[in-house]
Parts: structure tokens; sequence; C-alpha cells
């Protein structure tokens, strides 16, 4: 039997959903906020329904989180808006799939049968020693906890997903800023340095590095 959490604050929605996934054979655990959603996610769940307007976090952070503290399962947002830009940036987010609201249940249950297939077993995406809290856009090193922007926060969180693997600066810009921001090289290397100087303080091993003429990654 497949676990899903459903992280929805609608209470009304929330028993909705909780309900049709029982009956269609699905086990449930559920979260009202983006920190109980963070406790929650973790070996015993198969995948993640996500609200994306939480009351403590945007749900795409608190994906980005997820995916930073090492989640590899399928997650779908589920968004009342309607704008192309807010569905691309789930999906950069590290989201699966999404539903604008209001959807059928049926549809709910269609797509996460075709995620559930898709993922098939997956190996686990190690984070090392840092943890993610969207809620507080804090990074926990070895239990002491530093305080980022929201900015330095996606930068961070874009970086530990991809496990130790480069990340463009483009693909940095996009995930650090709104859609259409103009971002010049300089301010990007501005909030690098900044984040190196946290990690450091903060007393972590890892650190931004930098691939001239590629991008960077986490080591
Ligand atoms: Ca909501």
């Amino acid at each position: 039997m497949h676990t899903i959490l459903v992280v929805e604050d609608d209470h009304a929605l929330r028993d909705v959903l909780l309900r049709g996934l029982r009956d269609e054979g699905f086990a449930t655990v559920a979260a009202q906020d983006g920190a109980g959603a963070l406790r929650l996610a973790g070996d015993t769940v198969d995948a993640v329904v996500l609200d994306v307007g939480l009351p403590d976090a945007d749900g795409r952070d608190v994906c980005q989180a997820m995916r930073a503290n090492g989640f590899v399962d399928p997650v779908i947002f589920l968004t009342a808006r309607h704008r192309l830009t807010d569905r691309l940036s789930g999906f950069s987010a590290g989201g699966d799939d999404y539903l604008t609201k209001p959807f059928h249940l049926a549809e709910l249950t269609a797509r996460l049968r075709a995620m559930l297939k898709r993922a098939g077993p997956a190996g686990p995406a190690p984070a090392g020693e840092l943890t993610l809290d969207p809620a507080r856009y804090t990074v926990t090193v070895r239990g002491r906890d530093i305080a980022l922007t929201p900015t330095e926060f996606r930068l961070l969180a874009a970086l530990m997903a991809s496990c130790g693997d480069i990340v463009s600066r483009r693909g940095l810009i996009r995930a650090g800023w709104p859609e259409g921001a103009h971002v010049s090289e300089n301010t990007l290397d501005q909030y690098l340095s900044r984040l190196r100087r946290k990690l450091r303080q903060a007393g972590s091993d890892l650190t931004v590095r930098t691939a001239r003429g590629v991008g960077h990654r986490l080591a």
C-alpha cells in the first residue's frame, strides 16, 4: 500500500482529500503547514500532495527543502493560481506535477498512480550535514541554525538539490529570483559570497565552489 502525505491548510479540503485517498486504497498522513510537511516527508511516505499557498511558507520552497533534505519521491502541487509562470516555477522547485483548484479527486488519484508507477524504487539523495527549513528560511548545520534571506535560501536549496553536481549560473538565477527579474552576474556573485560566508561561520565543511564558465556546486 502506498502512503500519501497530504499538505493542505484548508481543513475541509484536507478532510475530503484524506477520505477520498483512503477510499481509493492509499494510506494517508497529513500536515497543515510547511514545517509539519518537512517533519513527515521521509522514508515512510511514497508521494506528497502539496498545497502551494501554505500559512507558514510557499509550497514551492517547502518542496525545494524536501528535495534538498533528500526526499526523492513524487510531489504534486495543488495551486489556486492559474498563471503559467507559477506552474513552471513549481517544476523548477522540484515538483513532478500540478493540479489547479478546483479539481476532481479522480484526476488526483489517476495522476498519483501514474507518478508512483514512474517513480519506482529510487536511491536516497544525501544532502550532507545541511538541513533546510523553509518556514523559517534557515539552514541547520550540525544542529546550529543559520538565518538566510529567501533568495539565499532558494539558491542554497537549488545547490543542495543537485547533490554536488554543478548548477549553471542561469539555473541559479532561475531558482533564486522571480521569472523575468533582471539579475546581473555581479548580483549573483554577491549572493554566493554571502552564502559562503554564512556556511563558513556556521562551521559547515561544504561551501559553494565555482567551475569557471560552467556554474557552481556545493562541495
Ligand atoms: Ca492553502
